[in-house]
C-alpha cells in the first residue's frame, strides 16, 4: 500500500458549539429560577407594604373616632370607657405595627410607632383625668400620622414600581440572550455551510467536470484537483478532505497505469502485445496515408527454435525469448513501437521511417542477436541462435496495414527459404517474383517455338 493512503479523515467537531449551547442553557434556567425567587420576593414585600398602608388608614379613621368622641361625649362614663379601650387597642396595634415596620426596612413608621406607644399611654391617663391635653396630643398624632401615611403611599408605589421594573428587566435579558443565540447559531450554520457545504459541492462539481472533460487524462486528476483548490478560502476540514481525494486520485492513477501496462505490454517478453502494436499501425498508417509519409514494419522470427527448446527445455527458451526482448528494446528508437507478435515472433513498427532505415536498424539488431553469447546455443543446427527478418514499407508495398503485415511476413518467409539469419526487404521478393515470371514466360515461348 502506498503510505499516502494510510491518513485517515478527521470527521468535523461539533464539541464546542454543543458546550455553548449547553451553557446557554444552564445559564437560562439558573437565571429564570433566581430571578423568580427574587421577583417573589419583591411582590411579597410590595404586598406587606400594601397591607401596612391599609392598616395604616384604618389605625387613622380610629384615631380621628376617638378625637370626635373626647370632644363631644367625654363626660359619659361609658363613653370614655369606649374610649379609653380603644386608645389601648391602638396601643397594642402600635407594638404590632413597629414588629411589621422593622421587619419591612420601614424605619420611619417603627420609630414613630415606637414613640408613639408612650404618648398613647400618656394619653390614656389624660383621658381618665379629662385633661385637655389629651385632645392636643391626639390632634398632634393625627397630624404626624397623616405625613407617616403620606410616606407609606409612596413607598407602596415605589414597591410596585420595583417589580414591574424587575419583571421588564428580566424579559429584556431574556430577550437579548434569544438573540445572541438565534444570531450566534445562525453564523455557526452559514459559517459551517460557507466553509464545509459549499466548498464540498465546489469540489465535487469540479470532480465532475474534470472527469467529463479529461477522460483520456484521467492520470491527471490528482494534480488538477490540487491546482484547483484554494487552501486559504477552505477551513481545515475540507482542505482534509481535499488532500485525502487527491491522494485517493494519486492512488486509483497508480493502480490504473498498473492496469494501462498490463493491458498493452506482453507479460513474458515485457515487449508490447499484439494488440497494441495493431493500434498503433493503424493509426500510424492512416496518418502516412493523410500525410504522405512512410511506415516501415519488421517481421522477426528466432531461427531453428523449436530445436533449442528440445535440447535446453522450455524455461532455457523463455530465457532466450526474454533476452532478445531487452535488445529488441534497447535496439529501438523513442518512437518505435517493439512488440511480441506470438510465439517466439517479433514484430516492429518504424513509424515515419523509409525502407533503408529500416533494414539498417533490423540488420544491425540481426547482427547483435548473432553476436549474443546464448545459454548451450551450440544445440541449434549452426551453433548460433540468429534471427530472420522480413520487412515492408508502406505506401511503396502495401495498401492497408493488414496487407503490410502479410508482405511483412511474405519477406521474412524468404529469408527463412534462402538460408536463415538473413534481412529481407519485400521489395527483393517483388524483383525476384518478377524475375521468375519472366524467366517463365521466356521459357514458354521457347517452348511455343
Ligand atoms: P524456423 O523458425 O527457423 O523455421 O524454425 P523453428 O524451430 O523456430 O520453427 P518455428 O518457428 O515453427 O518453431 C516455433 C517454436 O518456438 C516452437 C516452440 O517450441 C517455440 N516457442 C514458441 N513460443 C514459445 C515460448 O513462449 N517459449 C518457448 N520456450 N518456446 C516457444
Ligand atoms: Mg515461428
Ligand atoms: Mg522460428
Amino acid at each position: 500500500m502506498p503510505e499516502t493512503a494510510k491518513t485517515s479523515f478527521r470527521p468535523i467537531s461539533f464539541k464546542p458549539t454543543i458546550y455553548a449551547g449547553v451553557l446557554f442553557a444552564i445559564l437560562l434556567f439558573g437565571g429564570t429560577a433566581g430571578f423568580i425567587v427574587y421577583e417573589g420576593k419583591l411582590q411579597k414585600r410590595a404586598d406587606e407594604v400594601q397591607m401596612i398602608y391599609k392598616d395604616l388608614l384604618d389605625f387613622r379613621s380610629t384615631l380621628t373616632l376617638i378625637d370626635q368622641q373626647l370632644s363631644v361625649t367625654h363626660d359619659r362614663p361609658e363613653v370614655l370607657q369606649n374610649i379609653i379601650r380603644n386608645t389601648k387597642l391602638l396601643q397594642f396595634r402600635s407594638i404590632n405595627f413597629q414588629a411589621r415596620a422593622e421587619k419591612n426596612r420601614m424605619h420611619d413608621l417603627a420609630s414613630w410607632m415606637k414613640s408613639n406607644q408612650l404618648v398613647l399611654e400618656k394619653m390614656i391617663v389624660d383621658i381618665e383625668m379629662k385633661r385637655v391635653e389629651a385632645g392636643n396630643r391626639i390632634s398632634l398624632m393625627i397630624l404626624e400620622l397623616d405625613d407617616i401615611i403620606l410616606k407609606t403611599a409612596i413607598d407602596v408605589r415605589l414597591s410596585s414600581g420595583k417589580v414591574y421594573d424587575t419583571v421588564q428587566l428580566f424579559f429584556f435579558i431574556v430577550l437579548a440572550v434569544l438573540v445572541v443565540i438565534i444570531i450566534s447559531a445562525g453564523w455557526v450554520i452559514v459559517s459551517n455551510y460557507r466553509q464545509t457545504v459549499m466548498p464540498l459541492n465546489q469540489l465535487a462539481e469540479k470532480l465532475r467536470m474534470l472527469n467529463e472533460e479529461l477522460p483520456e487524462s484521467f492520470h491527471d486528476t490528482a494534480e488538477e484537483v490540487k491546482k484547483n483548490i484554494r487552501p486559504e478560502e477552505f477551513s481545515n476540514d475540507v482542505n482534509e478532505i481535499t488532500d485525502s481525494i487527491v491522494r485517493f486520485c494519486q492512488n486509483i492513477e497508480l493502480k490504473n497505469k498498473k492496469l494501462d501496462e498490463l493491458f498493452i505490454k506482453d507479460e513474458k517478453t515485457n515487449l508490447y502485445n499484439y494488440r497494441h502494436f495493431k493500434d498503433h499501425l493503424i493509426v500510424d498508417v492512416a496518418r502516412a496515408k493523410r500525410y504522405n509519409e512512410r511506415v516501415s514494419m519488421t517481421m522477426i522470427d528466432i531461427d531453428r527454435f523449436k530445436a533449442y527448446n528440445d535440447a535446453n527445455g522450455h524455461v532455457a527458451g523463455d530465457i532466450v525469448l526474454e533476452r532478445m526482448a531487452r535488445i529488441i528494446r534497447e535496439e529501438c528508437r523513442e518512437a518505435d513501437i517493439p512488440a511480441r507478435f506470438g510465439g517466439e515472433e517479433f514484430a516492429i513498427l518504424f513509424p515515419r521511417t523509409n525502407s533503408r532505415k529500416a533494414i539498417d536498424i533490423v540488420d544491425r539488431l540481426r547482427e547483435i542477436i548473432a553476436a549474443e553469447p546464448f545459454y548451450h546455443e551450440k544445440a541449434v543446427p549452426g551453433g548460433q541462435l540468429t534471427i530472420s527478418a522480413g520487412i515492408a514499407t508502406y505506401p511503396d508495398d502495401a495498401v492497408d496495414w493488414y496487407s503490410l503485415i502479410n508482405k511483412a511476413d511474405k519477406a521474412l518467409y524468404r529469408a527463412k527459404q534462402t538460408g536463415r539469419n538473413k534481412v529481407v526487404h519485400f521489395r527483393e521478393v517483388e524483383i525476384e517474383e518478377e524475375g521468375e515470371s519472366e524467366q517463365e514466360k521466356g521459357e514458354e515461348k521457347k517452348a511455343g517455338e
